[in-house]
């Protein structure tokens, strides 16, 4: 399972982080783009299994979702997709082939007790 590989490194990467510093995790913090591949459900369900038997037991992972922006050249602006299985540009219809943003997995902080 794609999520539960994510998971474990997140669990591995926030027990490094908080050995190092001698605390306790209380949550950790993840930006997740709609483009990620990766299931919000299924990798916060991950998480709670990773963190079994580890320091990081008990401790919550807080996704906050990133929607996809891409660059459209006809209207030379940022703009939504019109959908996630067609690259399109959602206001004239055009290719977009430029994502700005869309593909984050990234944790972007650790809550500490
Ligand atoms: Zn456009």
């Amino acid at each position: 399972m794609h999520e539960l590989s994510i998971a474990l490194s997140i669990v591995a990467m926030a027990e490094e982080e908080a050995g190092q510093r001698g605390v306790q995790v209380k949550a950790v913090h993840l930006k997740l783009g709609t483009l990620s591949g990766v299931v919000k459900e299924a990798l916060l369900f991950s998480y709670d299994l990773a963190c079994e038997g580890t320091v990081l037991e008990g401790s919550h992972l807080l996704i906050e979702e990133v929607p996809t922006v891409v660059y459209c050249p006809v209207c030379q602006a940022e703009r939504a997709l019109a959908s996630v299985q067609r690259f399109c540009c959602s206001v004239c219809d055009s290719p977009t082939p430029e994502v700005l943003q869309g593909k984050e997995l990234e944790v972007v902080a650790l809550e500490i007790q």
